[in-house]
């Protein structure tokens, strides 16, 4: 077999922020001809949603959403709206995100618990696989989605406790993998603990990685870092991860 050139490896990019790119069109351009065969538009709040179901809309086959409610953008008085956004939409997307639990800011833990319950609540009724954001708030957050037996369920850009990070393999999840591991110890440390069938591969676009912001073409830098701590050749993490993704997601994603 003809070894592959490493930009032809397809790889899915399992959470962007797609609507908050102002080079949407350059930045899908660039994911195709560097071989990205999906992205995961995940979802902040109401506008983003509406956002990212349109670009998911233009882009069949290629940007799947997921409706989330981020619990930065959470304020008392908009919590109905969004959730009944997420209700009335919750079909149109491939999954629930993103969503979770953050104890560094300012917004009240009992109302991202409420929160975050209803929404865990949503993925269980609708069997949505859910994408959780958390800091500091690991195992509140894994005991909440065991409790309500969330069968799929990844903890994206995992940079938690070894020993909860066991829990969350033994519970069944997964973890997702981004460009930070280039740099950060707690997250390399996740990642080379984590089995390969357990780890996606994403870019949290458009967060500045050191000063660089990123798009989804740089899940390649993902991929890269992972095959490197996992001494593993980069196209096996490339099948792996993107076999993973389908499986996780249920997708079947484009062949090119
Ligand atoms: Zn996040």
């Amino acid at each position: 077999m003809q070894k592959k050139e490493p930009d032809q490896i397809p790889l899915i990019d399992g959470h962007a922020r797609l609507d908050e790119l102002t080079d949407l069109t350059e930045a899908l351009r660039e994911a195709k001809t560097g071989g990205v065969r999906g992205i995961i538009a995940v979802g902040m709040n109401v506008d983003s949603n509406r956002r990212l179901l349109q670009i998911a809309q233009a882009n069949p086959g290629y940007v799947y959403p997921a409706l989330g409610y981020h619990p930065w953008e959470m304020k008392e008085e908009e919590v109905e709206a969004n959730l009944s956004f997420m209700r009335d939409h919750v079909k149109e997307g491939i999954a629930i995100g993103e969503v979770g639990l953050d104890y560094k800011i300012k917004v009240k833990k009992d109302l991202q618990w409420k929160v975050f319950e209803e929404i865990l609540d949503i993925a269980l009724e609708f069997d949505k696989p859910v994408i959780i954001h958390c800091r500091f708030s690991h195992r509140r957050a894994l005991e909440m989605a065991k409790e309500r037996e969330i069968k799929r369920a990844v903890f994206h850009w995992y940079s938690g406790p070894a020993d909860l990070l066991d829990k969350i393999l033994s519970t069944g999840y997964f973890i997702s993998a981004t460009p930070a591991l280039a740099y950060s110890p707690p997250h390399r440390e996740a990642i080379q603990r984590a089995p390969i069938e357990r780890i996606l591969l994403e870019t949290d676009t458009p967060v500045s990685y050191q000063g660089r912001e990123a798009r989804p073409k740089d899940v390649r830098v993902s991929l890269e870092e992972t095959a490197k701590l996992k001494r593993l050749e980069p196209s096996l993490v490339a099948m792996q991860t993107t076999a993973n993704a389908s499986q996780f997601f249920q997708i079947r994603f484009r062949k090119n």
